[in-house]
């Protein structure tokens, strides 16, 4: 306390006697080096303040022209900063609080003033004043940060109700701290659970006096004032006295619909496909989860659909992924157009949806669904100005017979689909148990041929064509054979479908021409006569763009002779994109290789195709020599396609031949070439030597002599 130095004071008092007491108990501190100034009226008082540094100010309260509280004000407006101590008379305590509320620091009663209470009272005063300072500046600082911090902040007092909203907080809320102060936080920030929109109420803020910080709440939506409302995040901590005592609570909030707005587009993203936005399989397997897990309590089935279509990759290929995507969004639109609100349409990847029926009253309902998908789906699409054409197959399976959970329902149903492709395009087929025996065998075929080239697992069997009418062999057709490691031989009609599936058609064919080439090059080098080359090409093959490329390297590097080679290609190579095909069979006949329309009747080609193409010869479908003397007069096709040959000047070979009927009936009617069991079954590279040697086909030559049917 003696560290305080009052060096100057000013009494303000009208009465002499007064103002000479307090004077004289002043200077007894003289040697303090005080300086003291008088005056007695208001007036004078703030003439003088407005010119001179004071440290303290002895007031009385009943000056000429100012008394009680107004004499405290107006002193107080002079000199803010001055400490004041206030002169009372005894006849009113109560004036003396309220001159300590106004800007007074202490008060002193006349009559009951010694010394030393003076002075304390002047210390006091000083002391006062210099915390109320520090204070006030305290308070800004806190306040000036408080409205500089991007959070909300709202203080409440120990009841509960607001103390303080900072500028964010005023903004948030739609309420000025002014109207605010004094009501209810529960009126001010009023809070709900986003999700289930029950009130939020907080123990802390709710007057319980807990020490601890409440957790921040996320989920939350703040109802402003207006009605509108924003996501935020809060948190709440209580203000405590220096007895520990609860004396309120701070409330530090903030707005997070950006960040939520952000986190549900993310949320979005990572549940949906990007292409066509429709749910991806992780959404799909969850849905796919409820959706089991009420069926049995609301005595529903639950069917899970694969569609995959046929022929997109096609399309991808030659006309651009740009349109192949918008092919995709309109087959997403079409398909969710089929189904219920309740049912979920998936993207799986590639041109594969998955859909989930979900509620159904029976099982076979679904067909209703998949009938409606097939048709939309077959719908022509116009995507850039261009109708484009797609067909879907769809395999079904259903909850509980065929899984009982996400990852068998949706594997099964991709297994039917495939059992779908394989009987025809646009179809649908339900699950069976035994199908999955069928994938099973299907997945080792794809296994194994991916390491089959490598492995050496592949070899060349040869088949003669004969000439009917002379018996001499014309040439062979090479026929791909395939010994799997585990599962033995497997028959090209087996694996060939898979290879294109999977893509590995390309490579297995190229295999095959070299190698064909290779052996045909081999026998004319051992000086046996030339035969023509038959090489099997399957219509994914041949439509690779490096096919025409490929094909001529392999005949220039094993030196085949163009003219001895032949291709067999099914009817459905002339059906689409007739110009790259017309243009890759010219480039074909140029060099001297010739065609051959392989199982010839089994498609559709028209003879309008024929005359558009150079095409060199037909091949009759086996099936339809076998049916020569089976059903009676159905011999039709057979001789229309034979009539049609010659009228059109192509070369016509009947495949599948197994008896000398058959072959007598092909002779009748005037088929230059047959092929099958009934001369030879195609044969290892070796056991062919002997046969072109001589020239003629085995069975029917004995001894060098011709066969009987050739006599
Ligand atoms: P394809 O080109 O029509 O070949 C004729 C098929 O009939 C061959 O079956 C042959 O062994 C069989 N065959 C020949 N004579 C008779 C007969 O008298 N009776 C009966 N029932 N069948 C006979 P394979 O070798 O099983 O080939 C089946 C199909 O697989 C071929 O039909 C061809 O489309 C395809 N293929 C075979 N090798 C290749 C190849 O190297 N590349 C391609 N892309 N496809 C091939
Ligand atoms: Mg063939
Ligand atoms: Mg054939």
């Amino acid at each position: 306390m003696s560290a305080i130095a009052i060096k100057t004071v000013l009494i303000v008092e009208d009465n002499p006697g007064d103002a000479r007491l307090l004077r004289e108990m002043i200077n007894e501190q003289e040697a303090h080096g005080t300086t003291l100034a008088h005056v007695e009226t208001m007036a004078e008082a703030q003439t003088y303040l407005a010119d001179h540094v004071i440290d303290v100010i002895l007031l009385d309260l009943g000056l000429p022209d100012a008394q009680g509280l107004g004499a405290v004000r107006r002193v107080h407006t002079a000199a803010p900063h001055v400490p004041l101590v206030v002169l009372t008379g005894q006849e009113d305590p109560l004036l003396a609080g309220h001159a300590l509320r106004a800007g007074a620091q202490d008060y002193l009663i006349k009559g009951q003033i010694d010394t030393r209470g003076l002075l304390r009272a002047m210390r006091y005063a000083v002391e006062r004043k210099d915390m109320e300072e520090a204070l006030f500046v305290e308070k800004e600082r806190a306040q000036v940060t408080l409205n500089c911090i991007a959070e909300a902040v709202a203080c409440t007092d120990v009841a509960g109700n607001i103390s303080f909203l900072n500028r964010v907080a005023e903004t948030m809320t739609g309420w000025t701290w002014e109207e605010a102060a004094g009501r209810p936080i529960g009126d001010v920030l009023r809070m709900l659970d986003a999700t289930t929109r029950n009130v939020v109420l907080n123990s802390v803020r709710d007057g319980d006096d807990t020490t601890a910080s409440s957790p921040q709440l996320s989920n939350c939506l703040l109802v402003r004032r207006d009605g509108g409302e924003v996501p935020i995040e809060d948190s709440v901590a209580p203000i405590h006295d220096r007895s520990g005592q609860v004396t309120g609570t701070v409330v530090v909030f903030r707005d997070v619909s950006a960040s939520r707005a952000i986190a549900v587009q993310m949320d979005h993203s990572a549940k949906h496909d990007f292409l066509t936005g429709l749910p991806n399989r992780m959404l799909l397997d969850d849905r796919i989860h409820q959706a089991i897990t009420l069926a049995p309590r609301h005595m529903k089935s639950v069917a899970v659909l694969f569609l995959d279509l046929d022929g997109f990759k096609q399309i991808n290929d030659s006309l651009g992924h740009a349109i192949g995507d918008k092919l995709l969004q309109s087959v997403a639109e079409r398909l969710v157009e089929c189904v219920r609100s309740s049912d979920t349409v998936s993207r799986h990847g590639g041109d594969e949806f998955v859909v989930l029926l979900s509620e159904l009253e029976r099982s076979d309902d679904a067909t209703i669904t998949v009938r409606r998908m097939l048709t939309a789906v077959a719908e022509p699409h116009v995507v850039d100005g261009q109708e484009l054409h797609v067909t879907a197959s769809i395999g079904v399976s259903v909850y509980p017979d065929d899984g009982t959970d996400a990852g068998s329902l949706i594997k099964n149903a991709d297994t039917a689909m495939y059992q779908a492709k394989e009987g025809g395009r646009q179809g649908y087929r339900f699950f069976r148990p035994a199908m999955n025996a069928q994938a099973v065998k299907r997945q080792a075929i794809e296994d194994g041929l991916r390491h089959a080239l490598e492995r050496q697992e592949f070899e060349l069997h040869y088949q003669p064509k004969i000439n009917v009418r002379t018996g001499k062999i014309t040439g062979v057709e090479a026929l791909l054979r395939w010994t799997h490691p585990t599962e033995g031989p497997v028959r090209p009609a087996e694996f060939i479908h898979v290879a294109e599936e999977a893509g590995l058609i390309v490579s297995i064919g190229q295999w095959v021409l070299r190698e064909a080439c290779t052996q045909a090059r081999a026998w004319t080098d051992a000086g046996l006569p030339p035969v023509t080359m038959a090489v099997n090409v399957s219509v994914m093959e041949f439509r690779d763009k490096k096919f025409l490329e490929g094909a001529f390297r392999i005949l220039d590097e094993t030196g085949f002779d163009p003219r001895l080679l032949e291709l067999e290609l099914t009817e459905s190579v002339l059906m689409n994109r007739a110009e790259s095909t017309g243009g890759v069979l010219q480039a074909l006949r140029q060099r001297g290789v010739r065609i051959t329309l392989d199982d010839f009747g089994t498609g559709y080609s028209s003879l309008g195709c024929l005359l558009k193409f150079p095409v060199d010869a037909l091949k009759i479908d086996q099936s339809f020599i076998h049916q020569i003397f089976g059903i009676e007069d159905n011999t039709g096709i057979v001789t229309a396609v034979i009539d049609m040959a010659r009228s059109l000047k192509l070369r016509v070979v009947a495949e599948g031949v197994e008896s000398l009927e058959e072959l007598a009936f092909l002779k009748a009617h005037h088929c230059e070439e047959a092929q099958g069991y009934y001369f030879n079954r195609p044969v290892p590279a070796v056991d062919l030597v002997g046969l072109l040697r001589g020239g003629y086909q085995r069975r029917h030559t004995p001894a060098g002599s011709a066969p009987r049917l050739w006599n």
